[in-house]
């Protein structure tokens, strides 16, 4: 092998020797299950947390409403040139109107947006302050971007006040980051808190990623900030429509201007092609559901309260407050262990791991989902017991 080789795979030898190698796994997903080496498991690890992908019905029903003229399958360029198909227009004024807000604007994924709105707004004259678990693409486009950029202790107001008494005079522009349901820990950002804090600082910007709450949180499942009534203090709100919303791509809603700003400045929005239209017009088709969609909302949050009941039963350090459950393992070949003990009792869970977190905190995270029946729900609570409290097996949702 050359040298040049050998060094990769030296690296790739490093990451297996600590339980930390990734490989794609072979899988095949219908509905709210998911086919691997011959088993079938329910699909725990999918972020398609109200079952709407799965959704054959849904599907269906699109599929013989769709107009034709939705039905083509390359946007041929970026929306500047010669790809802004109708119906992305169609998309950002039926967001901006369910938000009550001036603008929206669309992008190919989550990452993209993150990491081009981000990068886009950090000029040399910015401070961006960051919580310390942000998400990756969040990460990766503050470093993109030619500010100064400090992280704040998790979830932790005062640390973060004290880095706006010490830093924010410097600088002409401040942009606050944070998500509302962190992605690895399920836990919820004080978004009150921040709101506050934003108030006494006029130049700076509140950026919420709401990816693991829209569809999900608030009353017409426009995320968390609708929930908590801060809608129109929120700066720049990041949705992505890959998970809950069951298609792709993602979308900021923020002031005209600003989406102004973001059309001449965020280079993933400038130099790429757009989404295929049928697939805006898919997320047009279920984002005029979703607001009526409150009983599955409703489903979620009680098998989420269930399972963190049990968790509680087995005595289970649980932070989380959502749908999204991290397991604590520590170790990540135990964690990958105990995965595939999980896997083969027929849920599909996978093993958390550095880089996506901390080194030492590998974890098994469960991804909830509506459409999750009673059944299923008692035979995941036996299944936890077993395998995190050897001695608790016989513990199970039929004790609540
Ligand atoms: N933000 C957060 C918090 C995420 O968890 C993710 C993906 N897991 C993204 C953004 C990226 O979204 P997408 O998958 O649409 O690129």
């Amino acid at each position: 092998m050359r040298p040049i080789y050998a060094e990769l795979q030296s690296s790739l030898d490093a990451l297996s020797a600590t339980g930390n190698l990734r490989t794609l796994p072979h899988a095949a997903q219908e509905g709210r299950y998911l086919y691997a080496e011959g088993q079938r498991m329910l699909n725990l690890s999918s972020n398609d947390y109200l079952g709407l992908a799965a959704d054959t019905a849904l599907r269906e029903d699109f599929l013989r409403h769709v107009p034709p003229h939705d039905l083509v399958f390359s946007s041929g360029s970026s929306r500047l040139l010669t790809g802004n198909h109708p119906v992305f227009d169609e998309l950002e004024a039926a967001l901006a109107r369910l938000y009550g807000t001036e603008s929206a604007l669309l992008f190919n994924s989550g990452y993209d947006a993150n990491t081009g709105i981000t990068a886009a707004l950090s000029d040399p004259g910015t401070l961006v302050l960051a919580d310390k678990l942000v998400h990756a693409s969040l990460i990766d486009g503050i470093r993109l971007g030619r500010g100064t950029w400090k992280r704040f202790r998790h979830n932790d107001l005062d640390d973060l006040e004290r880095l706006l008494k010490q830093e924010a005079h410097r600088y002409k522009r401040i942009l606050l980051v944070v998500e509302s349901i962190y992605s690895m820990d399920g836990d919820m950002a004080p978004l009150e808190g921040l709101v506050a804090l934003r108030r006494q600082y006029p130049h700076a910007l509140l950026y919420v990623d709401e990816a693991h709450a829209f569809g999900i949180r608030g009353p017409q499942g426009l995320g968390l900030c609708e929930e908590k009534g801060i809608l129109a203090d929120i700066d720049l709100l990041i949705g992505t429509l890959g998970k809950a919303a069951g298609s792709a791509g993602a979308f900021v809603i923020c002031r005209r201007v600003m989406r102004d700003y973001l059309v001449n400045h965020v280079r993933p929005f400038i130099f790429t092609t757009a989404l295929p239209p049928v697939v805006a017009a898919w997320t047009l088709c279920v984002l005029r559901r979703l607001p009526a969609m409150s009983a599955r909302r409703l489903r979620l949050q009680t098998i989420a309260r269930r399972v963190h009941e049990a968790l509680g039963r087995l005595s289970i350090p649980d932070k989380s407050a959502t749908h999204i459950i991290p397991l604590p393992v520590g170790d990540s070949a135990e964690a990958v262990r105990r995965a595939h003990e999980m896997q083969r009792q027929g849920f599909y869970v996978r093993a958390i791991r550095p880089p996506t977190v901390p080194l030492g905190t590998s974890r098994l995270r469960l991804s909830l989902r509506a459409d999750l029946s009673d059944d299923e729900l008692d035979a995941l609570l036996a299944s936890l017991g077993s395998l995190f409290h050897p001695d608790a097996a016989r513990i199970s949702a039929t004790d609540s």
